[in-house]
């Protein structure tokens, strides 16, 4: 039986795309803001398996980030976690996830596709956007710094599908934390105690 055909089903239901390498209080942040702000009723963590657009750069197995992620999550009773990008064989494209997610909970249950505003400058890149624009909106994060006039050049009818969502939290980035950790800086406050020791635990983002 679908999810959609529940009583209790879901109406509106956030699926939270990153490649969380690693997860930080910034996602945590952006995922709460926009289950406040859009009314969802529950939001799904979905690390990307294979991310198409980083075939060049070496990120953490995915088996790593997804237990990150899970162990961040788990004290927000709003918050759930997929697997379903790293179990689809290949790339993981957006597309392909939400239409999974649309097969899964039908079309009663609008799905809002959160993400940073950096990943969504290069949307028009992504495979069939116009499929995706047309399933679900997006919810676009935007970094301190960030300019809305980055994204003048993009279409009415995709700028009709995107709203744009200031996240001071988002100072921290994954990025900073990887360098922090191989300089041996503290990574304390940046992210759920759990994920420092996982991180730590796992020797990732070290180097000897
Ligand atoms: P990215 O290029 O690593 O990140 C771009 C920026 O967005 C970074 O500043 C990143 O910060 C931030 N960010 C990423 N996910 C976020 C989130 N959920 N909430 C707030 N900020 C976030 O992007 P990515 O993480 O690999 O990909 C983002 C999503 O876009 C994924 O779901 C990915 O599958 C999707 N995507 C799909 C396609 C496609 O279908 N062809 C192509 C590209 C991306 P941090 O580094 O701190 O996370």
């Amino acid at each position: 039986m679908k999810a959609g055909t529940l009583s209790n089903r879901i109406k509106s239901l956030g699926i939270m795309g990153g490649t969380f390498d690693p997860i930080h209080y910034g996602h945590l942040v952006t995922a709460e803001a926009a289950r406040c702000g859009f009314n969802l009723d529950q939001v799904v963590f979905v690390p990307s398996g294979r991310p198409p657009h980083k075939k060049e750069k070496s990120i953490t197995l995915a088996e790593h980030r997804y237990h990150m992620a899970k162990l961040a999550i788990e004290t927000n009773p709003y918050f759930r976690i997929s697997r379903i990008e790293l179990d689809r064989p290949g790339y993981s494209y957006a597309v392909d996830t939400v239409s999974d997610f649309l097969d899964k909970y039908g079309e009663e249950t609008d799905l809002y596709f959160i993400t940073g505003a950096d990943a969504i400058l290069e949307i028009i890149t992504w495979k069939n956007v116009e499929k995706l624009l047309k399933h679900c909106k997006f919810i676009a994060a935007t970094r301190p710094g960030f300019h809305l006039h980055d994204v003048n050049h993009f279409p009415k009818e995709f700028m009709e599908k995107i709203i744009f969502m200031e996240v001071p939290a988002l100072a921290i980035s994954s990025t900073d934390i990887r360098q922090r950790v191989a300089a041996r800086r503290p990574i304390k406050y940046l992210l759920p105690e759990s994920v420092e020791a996982y991180i730590y635990e796992h020797h990732l983002y070290q180097v000897d």
